[in-house]
């Protein structure tokens, strides 16, 4: 048996990792969960170029929780580690200025995890021992069995493993204890993992047998491996979209339409989000879009990545390109997130340009519940304003919409004043202001109907934005 120190540079990461990384802790399971799933794909990936030439037989994680001696297992028959892989990727993390840098993030639990690599590490969060027993692919390799109880000492040694693979036995904290619950693995494993791509299994199916729960043969495997954001958008059809959807936000309503994101230079990013039937309060449909690097799942908070009037959009974004372990205010500044964030503007206002263009009764049809988005767009983006104002509509208190471009053309013989300004008449309520429309009518002037939520601001905006004109109540 060899024992040594993990090679940190300050005295005890651990007591640091448990205190400051807290409030956070839950993601130990996506971690540990992540790893095996990467360490299955590397599997693949060598036995796909001949580097591998065994059986791979059936890739699967599985996630364990044995309540009765406190611990939760993760398992893989990924390509395992040998004594020196442990050695270099386990127990040398090397990192200089930790101090300064724990300080600088100690509330944001992400930026320490992601800078340290401490993925693995996050499992002394929950747990006062952590066992991983590996046998490497590699021919003739021994399988070892490393643990550490919580202090920078590790011990290792040789061990037996039948199979190929690494298992993460994590032995819960006693403080810790509700990770030791069924349903809360499965709440995390939902949210974390519900679409990474190699199947993760928990427990067994259960079904009904004699008046009580009794398991199945059969995986209860908790993820879809293939969500349609990793499809090709040729294959797939609108159901196929308002499947994923329903999916995803179960209570809402079918949405109006979609936009099926797919990049690959200058950055990946790939995902679909959705024009969602907008109820009455926007702020309460926000932060509904779900953020992913690589099919895992990060968090559903994404303002400084999407523009802020996309924030109302559902959905999901996948890109590995968007540096996780940064604060948010680094983010902004991040050059490749700016790309990011203008690129959707401009798929966003594409698609509704092309909607407009080869469908304008669709369009016309879908205009009441998208014009909060793209009013709210043109008041915020100055980008999607100069796009937004060849297909933004105005409707008239007969429910006819015209662009600005239309409605310029039809008021300006007969509603421009003698200093030549452009008289746009309009009215925030129709059962309200009835006599007054009716009495302009039967003028001959048009006018319009004003009644959204963010029409008052649009109004002075566009008395900005347009010449010689003026907005005025009838
Ligand atoms: P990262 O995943 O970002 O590399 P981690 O701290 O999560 O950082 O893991 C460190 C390293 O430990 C991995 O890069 C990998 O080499 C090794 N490792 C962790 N878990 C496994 C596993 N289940 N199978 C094989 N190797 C693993
Ligand atoms: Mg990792």
């Amino acid at each position: 048996m060899q024992k040594g120190n993990i090679g940190v540079t300050t005295e005890n990461i651990f007591p640091v990792i448990k205190k400051f990384l807290y409030s956070d802790h839950e993601i130990f399971i996506r971690e540990i969960v992540s790893n095996a799933v990467d360490a299955t794909q590397k599997l693949k990936t060598l036995a796909n170029k001949g580097d591998f030439k065994g059986e791979t037989g059936e890739l699967k994680v599985c996630v364990k929780v044995d309540k009765d001696n406190g611990t939760i297992t993760v398992s893989d028959r990924g390509l395992g580690m040998t004594e020196e892989e442990i050695d270099k990727y386990i127990n040398q993390i090397a990192f200089s200025g930790a101090n300064d840098f724990l300080d600088k993030y100690k509330d944001d639990a992400n930026a320490i995890i992601g800078h340290f690599g401490l993925g693995f590490y996050s499992s002394f969060m929950v747990s006062k021992k952590v066992e991983i027993v590996t046998k490497s692919y590699q021919e003739g390799a021994k399988a070892v069995k490393w643990s550490c109880d919580g202090s920078p000492s590790y011990e290792i040694e040789e061990t037996e493993k039948a199979d190929r693979g690494t298992d993460i036995i994590m032995y819960i904290d006693d403080d810790c204890k509700e990770f030791l619950e069924k349903n809360k693995i499965e709440e995390l494993l939902r949210k974390y993992c519900r679409f990474l791509p190699v199947p993760v299994a928990f427990g067994k199916k259960t079904e009904w047998k004699d008046g009580k729960q009794v398991d199945t043969e059969e995986d209860n495997v908790i993820n879809n491996t293939t969500p349609i954001w990793t499809k090709k958008p040729s294959d797939l059809k609108d159901e196929d979209y308002k499947e994923f959807y329903r999916e995803l936000y179960p209570m809402s309503d079918e949405p109006l339409f979609w936009i099926h994101l797919n990049v690959d230079y200058p950055f990946n990013l790939t995902g679909v989000l959705y024009f969602p039937k907008i109820k009455n309060n926007i702020e309460l449909q926000r932060n509904k879009i779900q953020l992913y690097c690589n099919q895992v799942y990060v968090t559903d908070s994404v303002e400084g990545i999407v523009p802020d009037f996309l924030t109302l959009l559902h959905g999901v974004i996948d890109s590995p390109d968007i540096p996780l372990n940064v604060s948010r205010s680094y983010l902004q500044s991040d050059s490749n997130v700016k790309k990011i964030s203008s690129y959707i503007t401009k798929k966003v206002s594409d698609r509704l340009q092309s909607l407009f263009k080869n469908d304008r009764k669709e369009f016309e049809q879908k205009w009441d519940d998208i014009k909060i988005f793209i009013n709210y767009g043109m008041l915020t983006q100055d980008d999607f304003y100069d796009k937004a104002k060849n297909f933004a509509l105005f409707k008239d208190c007969d429910g006819k919409y015209f662009t600005f471009e239309e409605y310029q053309q039809l008021i300006k013989d007969n509603q421009t004043d003698k200093d030549g300004n452009l008289i746009y008449l309009y009215a925030q309520n129709k059962e309200a202001q009835y006599s007054y429309i009716e009495a302009a009518k039967n003028k001959g002037y048009s006018v319009l109907l004003l009644d959204g939520q963010l029409d008052t601001p649009i109004v002075s905006m566009l008395e900005r934005k347009f010449e010689k004109s003026r907005f005025t109540r009838v």
